[in-house]
């Protein structure tokens, strides 16, 4: 009999432990801060190589890319090892799920990655860390290396919309999959509320694990509110045990 598949969507909560804030949530650092909204807005970024010079330094001084999978990362991969069928959507952009040793094809990234950049015009895609070191090398403002063009990172800013077709791939999961945990995820915005949704309304069993009360709690099989270091390896390992539900 096929192993009932795991779908786990995480958000900013998964990656406090290895240090990087909620930028980006309904009460993240972004929000809270007009200016450095700005650095992260679509319109902006394009109109103002002012804003895009600064953009850089954040991103340079953010240590971002140094960050390093935490626990809970570690156990979702340990899960898919174990043979347990898992995908992971994320609203992260740090890539720690993939670092921690799940492959990168078992993982959406809903909001697009922070360690690549993209031109915006010929949308050739290569390493942040190569943009950055040209910013450290002395570029401002790094353009395209193949047409010119303005290069941002590979994240979806404020203003852009959603990749329809990782959308569609994830709702699909959410249909699918037969246990969908939140982790980590205020389920305030979309598309990470329309996925559990999509996921309850479809027979999931729906477990929510966050420190504050979300508005899927009261369709949830399980909430645990335990911190998500010792809470999802712990859970994980009872569904490995289970035979995944
Ligand atoms: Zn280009």
């Amino acid at each position: 009999m096929a192993k009932p598949l795991v779908a786990l969507l995480s958000g900013a909560g998964i990656s406090t432990d290895s240090g990087i804030p909620d930028y980006r949530g309904p009460n993240g650092l972004w929000r809270r801060d007009p200016e450095a909204e700005k650095l992260v807005t679509y319109e902006y970024y394009m109109a103002d190589a002012e804003i895009r010079r600064r953009s850089w330094l954040m991103r340079r001084d953010s240590g971002a890319l140094g960050a390093r999978p935490n626990a809970a990362h570690r156990a979702v991969a340990g899960l898919e090892r174990s043979g347990v069928p898992v995908r992971v959507l994320t609203q992260n952009v740090d890539g720690l799920h993939q670092l921690a040793g799940l492959p990168a094809r078992k993982v959406l990234e809903l909001h697009g990655s922070a360690r690549a950049v993209v031109c915006t015009r010929c949308h050739v895609r290569g390493p942040m860390e190569d943009a950055l070191a040209r910013v450290a090398a002395g570029e401002p403002d790094p353009p395209c290396l193949e047409c010119g063009g303005i290069l941002k990172p590979a994240t979806v800013m404020f203003g852009e919309r959603l990749d329809p077709v990782v959308l569609g791939e994830a709702a699909a999961i959410a249909k699918a999959c037969q246990v969908f945990i939140a982790v980590g995820s205020s389920l305030q915005v979309q598309p990470a509320a329309g996925l559990a949704g999509v996921a309850a309304d479809h027979g999931a069993r729906l477990v929510v694990v966050n420190a504050e009360p979300t508005p899927y709690d009261d369709r949830a099989d399980e909430v645990i509110r335990e911190p998500i270091g010792t809470a999802l390896p712990a859970l994980l390992a009872r569904l490995a045990a289970e035979g995944g539900a």
